[in-house]
């Protein structure tokens, strides 16, 4: 069971979330073996699991794992229109009828292989929000931006220019995700102390746009190579409340662990 000792009264506004970003992993057989294994593991009961896997697996998911699981699905990307010549794409309206709850948006590799920019981000959020979805929004710079000191303004202009858009009423059904890009995939974290220096200037930024309530409320992740080794110190952190983890989601013990490590 959770214990809240030593927790900051603010932190205990907010859920602790581990989601797990498959990306293009698994054939649907391993994705639903791995599922299972996370649904049926002894977890906290207090922490929400999310496992953001490919479209193609959503559906034999969820047949597959049962609701009281406490397991719930995201998808990866979805489109800023809910219909149309898009060949390829899948809309918000489609995975909201799918009953999909949450959507990962904003990705740093679909910032970069996809070319989406914080404009295009406005609009998908904007979409995804009025089909009923919940967004796991995702910012972080690159190794450039940080050596240059300029992490900060950077992840603000992205807020700014993409989530800001949204209300204050609407920020219950956001988790921002911050993934510096030259932790995520390379085995390198960010230390507590910058995950943390990052995690509450998000949290100011917020309490600037919308006022302290919504702050304390939002759940803030940190993603970036976070495995069962690390996961502990770094939620341990006052603002740093679960982490969006890439590679070891691929591993049920080691991700098992990452969801026990509040
Ligand atoms: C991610 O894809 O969001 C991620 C953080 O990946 P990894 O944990 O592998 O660094």
């Amino acid at each position: 069971m959770h214990s809240y000792k030593n927790i900051p009264q603010n932190k205990m506004a907010r859920k602790n979330i581990a989601a797990g970003n498959w990306k293009m992993n698994t054939s649907i057989e391993e994705g639903v073996a791995l599922a299972q294994v996370v649904a049926n593991a002894q977890r906290d009961k207090e922490t929400v699991t999310i496992l953001a896997v490919p479209f193609t697996h959503i559906y034999p998911l969820q047949k597959k794992i049962k609701s009281s699981s406490k397991v719930f699905l995201a998808a990866q990307n979805c489109h800023h229109k809910n219909s149309g010549a898009y060949t390829g794409e899948i809309s918000p309206s489609m995975l909201a009828t799918m009953k999909v709850p949450y959507v990962v948006l904003g990705h740093s590799e679909r910032r970069e292989y996809n070319h989406e920019d914080n404009a295009l981000l406005a609009l998908k959020l904007r979409a995804a929000l009025d089909a009923g979805l919940k967004v796991i929004f995702c910012c972080g710079e690159a190794l450039e931006i940080r050596k240059a000191n300029s992490h900060i303004s950077h992840v603000k202009t992205q807020l700014s220019e993409s989530l800001f858009q949204i209300s204050a009423q609407e920020m219950k059904n956001i988790i921002v995700a911050y993934e510096p890009i030259w932790a995520i995939g390379t085995g390198e974290t960010a230390s507590p102390a910058q995950a943390q220096e990052m995690h509450a200037a998000i949290r100011a930024m917020l309490q600037k746009q919308y006022g302290k309530r919504v702050a304390d409320n939002t759940s803030i992740l940190y993603g970036g190579s976070v495995k069962g080794s690390n996961a502990k110190e770094i939620f341990s952190q006052p603002d740093v409340d679960g982490g969006l983890v890439g590679g070891a989601s691929l591993n049920a013990t080691e991700f098992v662990e990452i969801i026990n490590a509040f």
